[in-house]
């Protein structure tokens, strides 16, 4: 279960962020994940409450806004979103293709008081 250790970096940045900004509660922090991370939501919203108990995120609540895997084609510029791991063009059906969106992992931002 990566989760675990995707939640502990994040905590270790929100603490750090909320030190920065004199923040003394955090109320909501959002997360972009792509899809090709593969972590799975829940794990990841448990991970952040069983590591961030004694630390100024507990408690807050995550919001995670999905991005899709999108793919451009080397062949002929088209860009298009993959669907099942198919990582063919839609458009010419070539297999040169490189992924754009996807691979996202990092904290929007963090709200706090
Ligand atoms: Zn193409």
């Amino acid at each position: 279960m990566h989760e675990m250790s995707i939640a502990e970096g994040m905590i270790d940045i929100i603490n750090e962020t909320a030190r920065k900004h004199g923040l003394s509660r955090v109320e909501k922090v959002r997360l972009r994940i792509g899809a090709m991370r593969q972590i799975v939501p829940d794990a990841l919203r448990f991970a952040f409450e069983v590591l961030g108990k004694e630390t100024i995120a507990h408690g807050a609540e995550i919001v995670i806004t999905d991005v899709p895997v999108k793919a451009s084609c080397g062949d002929c510029g088209c860009e298009f979103r993959v669907e099942d791991r198919c990582f063919i063009c839609a458009s010419c059906g070539s297999g040169s293709v490189v992924v754009t969106a996807g691979k996202e992992l990092y904290i929007d931002s963090i709200e706090g008081e």
